[in-house]
């Protein structure tokens, strides 16, 4: 796979920040925005970054720059879409399993709210009746995605409300006179089949006559992007095809303007970032070789919780004859990143750097172990600057009363 990066720039930063170190780059989220903005229209189509996937304020201050929404699955990633100047317009708070009072925060904020339970539902009628415009989370009942892990939107799946509960969801709207403004799905993540989202639109298109004053349809995130060399993503373009006569026809039948929504997170981060890792030891077992390295599950969870696939460069000898190596953490876990994967020939202190580390990376780890979350660094427009620095034992220990 080709790397956004050259050795050299990765072994630079190496020199000045140490290992292990996520490096991002800002000008591939620039491009991977553009490429949605020129293949959808504009005028029809917003959309919302699904800020989970990483949530630093220089990221989010370059999304917000460039124009685009902000999606939060949390009250404290809304108040940082905040803190990164995203006017509440346009920021979309997509909630699930949450108490009501962090749908109260929310209204306080003023931002877009997509309601997933019945009871919260039945809370923000009788609370807020027709004064401010919900959209509801639908489950459509769709298996989508890579795997079941990442499959959301299924018949056992704990998001959204079940659509066989269309007829309760009506009571309480009818009850309290709400003013619903959306119906949302999230089917999963790593969707490359276009047919998936049109699918869940066509469920949400068949219920249009029965919110008169619906405004949008949001369809989730769950673009794909290439995760192995040989793979490729969603086709963006026929999705906007797609998504264009979709539009049509729910306008049609809505006899108004319906907008289409999509909360894409992966699409923009995943394969902006790198995470750049430092070989501890070289361990034969057998038939089998381990290259351990400095980091484990504590900073890239995604290949022991997802089976995610991550490409693998070692940067310290990429043209040294291949063989296989199962590269494995530092921590006291199984947490094994690749097993027998064919790469350059590793020496202790080797550099190996991973692909697609931008999305769920750095958001998904822990000090674990007591080790240290890395740095963060985001090359945007020519500048290289460290976002985040990497932990200390003063953060370890900072909430613990002593
Ligand atoms: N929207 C919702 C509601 C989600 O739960 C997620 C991912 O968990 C996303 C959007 C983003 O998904 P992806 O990163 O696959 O685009």
């Amino acid at each position: 796979m080709q790397s956004l990066f050259t050795d050299a720039f990765f072994k630079d930063l190496v020199l000045q920040y140490g290992t292990p170190l996520y490096v991002y780059s800002g000008d591939k989220i620039a491009l991977q925005y553009k490429h949605l903005q020129e293949s959808f229209d504009p005028k029809t189509t917003r959309f919302f970054y699904a800020c989970k996937a990483l949530t630093n304020q220089h990221i989010l201050q370059l999304i917000r720059d460039l124009g685009c929404g902000v999606d939060c699955s949390s009250i404290n990633e809304a108040y940082m879409a905040v803190r990164a100047g995203f006017t509440p317009e346009r920021i979309l708070y997509t909630s699930n399993g949450i108490a009501f009072d962090e749908i109260e925060a929310a209204v306080e904020l003023g931002i877009h709210i997509n309601i997933d339970s019945l009871s919260n539902l039945e809370k923000m009628g009788a609370k807020y009746g027709h004064d401010y415009p919900v959209g509801i989370r639908l489950r459509p009942n769709i298996m989508a995605g890579g795997n079941l892990k990442i499959s959301t939107g299924h018949e056992q799946s704990k998001f959204g409300i079940p659509l066989e509960q269309i007829d309760e969801i009506l009571q309480i709207v009818h009850r309290h006179n709400m003013h619903i403004r959306g119906l949302h799905i999230h089917t999963g993540s790593e969707i490359k089949d276009v047919k998936v989202f049109m699918e869940g639109a066509t469920r949400l298109l068949e219920l249009i006559d029965h919110f008169p004053e619906l405004s949008c349809m949001d369809l989730g995130g769950g673009f794909k992007v290439a995760y192995r060399p040989d793979e490729s993503g969603t086709n963006i373009l026929q999705l906007a095809e797609e998504t264009r006569l979709m539009q049509e026809a729910m306008s049609k039948r809505a006899g108004r303007p319906i907008e289409i929504w999509f909360e894409p997170g992966k699409y923009l981060v995943s394969e902006c970032g790198y995470l750049i890792t430092r070989v501890n030891v070289i361990k034969e077992n057998g038939s089998t070789v381990f290259a351990g390295i400095d980091s484990g599950f504590n900073h890239l969870i995604r290949p022991m919780f997802y089976d995610a696939y991550h490409h693998i460069r070692n940067i310290s000898q990429p043209n040294a004859p291949k063989k296989k190596y199962t590269i494995t953490g530092n921590i006291c876990e199984t947490d094994q990143f690749a097993t027998d994967r064919l790469l350059p020939e590793i020496n202790e202190g080797d550099l190996l750097v991973f692909f697609n580390a931008g999305a769920y990376g750095y958001e998904m780890s822990s000090s674990y172990n007591a080790r240290f979350r890395p740095a963060q660094v985001l090359h945007y427009r020519g500048d290289t600057r460290l976002i985040s620095r990497r932990e200390t034992l003063d953060d370890l220990m900072h909430l613990q009363i002593l």
